[in-house]
């Protein structure tokens, strides 16, 4: 929430308290879902959030200015306006420079906020939290003596710790990421940290950056290993691998864990790290192990009984049962492979040319921005309603040999995730979805302007060269917008020492579900709720009762055309009818919207309907919810709604419905 308060800052060049106040008012309400989360109230928050950005005024005196800022007393001898005599020194800390050796920073222009930089080159990628036009100097005399200006990434931190060797990693690799966007070397990038209010210089180290890029090869090597399958030795290991129960043969796709007392027990990924050493050993590191004396008992299940983490290993994995770690094994493989389906159609847009894949139908090449279509104003700065659609654009066919084939003959349609690019040099400029497609246009809304004139001197600076280009964009279906992330994230929750044990009894463990007795739609103080189940016939008014009489859960199984949507409206207009909330819930946004359709004419209650406004269900343009649909941010599925608005609308609203899907 800092952060995002922080760049609103940036963006709109507004410092002051009030207006940091009112930011941090509406951060906060838009975070309700993350706050809720992790159990915290918004007062609490806004307090918590007020406290850390107490720096920010004072940051910008120091550091938002054309040249460096110094104190009085080290430019009363020098030639400096009023202005700058009176200001506080901007001093930039260089924790690996000699005793006593700073700089003076000063940050004269915004570049960007939230950029995404893909880097082919390097085999990275990084979500920015700024882009400034960093101006450093010397502090000695004669002053100003400038040792680089240009573009630079700003981090922001919100922790003690001050330019711990991840954070300097971090901002060391975006100098390459940045250098590779804006086109100009990149010496150093910036960590601020908020609770210090002091300003870092990282310097890009070369050697530093190598190795660096060699860890990251190491690990994308084992990550490869992901989608090698061993090749089977015999018919027998031939079946075995057809056989997912114990997952498909794979090589080892983690390192081996580095088993460092200290390091571990304060990893955020501990939990998952463990849960993958109990599920899944590489196969060289069986051979450290039993050089170190580690006991095994098999790949699948080691027994680590004096490894410095140890302890810290039986604790986090000795509830699991053998049964559990297989169906573990198993999912998460299965997750891996679909992952592999996506992750290929994601490699194209690193490894083809746009015509090609054009021609699969996954890619709309040659295209520019129609000037005559009325452009979407950014939001206000610090708005969170709809990060990803902040911008809206047409794209036509760029004239002169451009291929004349309908927009409609491939795989695109409204509502895809994209990416827009300009190819070879910006790629993912702009992420979004397609808003309006027509056989000569598409429509998309988009996070980060496309400016002309910035992609042009851009691209001018890239390619060495002075020449005005017309800006060529291709648009990308975006395959992986949303990820399996999640997904594993929610799978491996099943399994950790505190986690979801309810779950894992009923999923995992395969308890079976309790049922009450009697059905509430037959009982005598509720007959009226009989009425809702009368025009069902007798298999699916059978599916209706056991629902209702559900202590855990009830699957309804059912050929297409056997009434299944059916029975789910009325189950919602008999549980509303009952006093209860519903939650409706599906894996895509149409499923979800189907079942509304059939509520929408005779539903006597509210319906809140959660989800990307792009994606919700409309005809021509015309969302038939728009009396009740509520607008939440994309990727991240953030509330729009203030916490009284929820509380108000808790009695009128009695159904969410909500979308997850991969692009949600
Ligand atoms: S817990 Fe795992 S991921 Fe974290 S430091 Fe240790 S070995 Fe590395």
């Amino acid at each position: 929430m800092l952060h995002e308060v922080m760049q609103a800052c940036l963006s709109s060049g507004n410092w002051e308290d009030s207006w940091i106040d009112e930011r941090i008012e509406e951060v906060v309400r838009m975070g309700l879902a993350d706050l809720i989360k992790i159990n915290i109230g918004v007062d609490q928050a806004k307090r918590e959030v007020k406290m850390r950005a107490k720096g920010l005024r004072e940051f910008s005196q120091k550091y938002i200015a054309e040249i460096p800022k110094v104190c009085p007393n080290r430019a009363r001898s020098l030639l400096c306006t009023d202005q700058i005599y009176l200001q506080p020194k901007a001093i930039l800390t260089n924790t690996r420079s000699g005793h006593n050796q700073t700089s003076l920073l000063a940050i004269s222009e915004l570049h960007n906020v939230e950029e995404d930089i893909w880097s082919p080159t390097y085999g990275l990628k990084g979500k920015l939290d700024a882009t400034v036009q960093a101006v450093i100097s010397d502090p000695n005399p004669p002053f100003p003596r400038t040792i680089t200006s240009g573009p630079q990434p700003l981090e922001i931190k919100t922790g003690r710790a001050v330019a711990g060797m991840e954070h300097r990693a971090q901002t060391m690799l975006y100098t390459l990421l940045t250098a590779e966007r804006y086109g100009v070397e990149v010496p150093s990038g910036l960590l601020y940290y908020t609770q210090s209010e002091e300003v870092v210089r990282v310097p890009a180290i070369r050697n530093e950056l190598r190795g660096l890029i060699g860890a990251r090869n190491e690990m994308a090597g084992y990550m490869v290993n992901r989608t090698r399958k061993s090749e089977p030795r015999n018919v027998d290991e031939q079946a075995q691998n057809r056989d997912l129960e114990d997952g498909p043969a794979v090589h080892s796709f983690l390192p081996p864990t580095i088993n460092d007392e200290r390091v571990c027990n304060r990893c955020y990924a501990l939990d998952i790290c463990m849960l993958y050493r109990k599920v899944s050993m590489p196969p060289h590191y069986l051979v450290s192990l039993l050089l170190n004396k580690i006991l095994i008992q098999a790949v699948e299940n080691v027994i680590d009984t004096n490894s410095p983490i140890a302890d810290t290993y039986e604790l986090k994995t000795v509830h699991l049962t053998p049964p559990q770690t297989s169906f573990f094994k198993k999912w998460e493989a299965l997750l891996a492979l679909e992952e592999q389906d996506l992750v290929r159609f994601k490699k194209e847009l690193w490894t083809m040319g746009a015509s090609e894949r054009e021609a699969k139908g996954r890619c709309f090449s040659f295209m520019v921005i129609d000037p005559s279509h009325r452009l979407t104003q950014p939001k206000t700065s610090g708005s969170r309603d709809n990060k990803i659609h902040q911008f809206t654009y047409r794209f036509v066919r760029a004239g002169g040999g451009a291929p004349a084939a309908s927009l409609l003959n491939g795989h695109m349609s409204e509502g895809d995730a994209i990416t827009v690019s300009v190819e070879p040099d910006l790629l993912a400029l702009a992420r979004g979805f397609i808003v309006e497609l027509t056989p000569v246009a598409v429509v998309v809304g988009v996070d980060h302007e496309l400016s002309l004139d910035t992609i042009t001197s851009r691209l001018a600076a890239l390619r060495n060269s002075r020449t005005v280009v017309q800006v060529i964009f291709r648009i990308d279906k975006d395959e992986l917008f949303g990820g399996m992330g999640r997904i594993r994230d929610n799978l491996a929750q099943l399994f950790y020492a505190n986690g979801d044990t309810r779950r894992l009894e009923l999923v995992v463990d395969l308890k079976s579900p309790v049922f009450d007795d009697t059905d509430p739609t037959t009982a005598a103080p509720s007959p009226a709720l009989a009425q809702y189940s009368a025009h069902l016939n007798p298999n699916q008014r059978q599916a209706m009762s056991k629902v209702l009489t559900a202590h855990d859960y009830s699957l309804i199984l059912g050929m297409p055309g056997t009434g299944k949507t059916t029975v789910i409206a009325t189950i919602i207009k008999t549980l509303v009818r009952m006093g209860k909330t519903v939650l409706l819930t599906s894996y895509t946004h149409s499923a979800v919207d189907t079942i509304l359709l059939k509520l929408k004419d005779d539903a006597d209650f509210g319906i809140l309907r959660l989800g990307n406004v792009d994606k919700v269900w409309s005809f021509n343009g015309v969302s038939l919810f728009s009396e009740f649909l509520i607008h939440c941010g994309m990727m991240v599925h953030r509330f729009t709604l203030t916490c009284r608005d929820l509380r108000s609308r808790r009695g009128e609203r009695q159904i969410q419905s909500s979308s997850w899907s991969t692009s949600s």
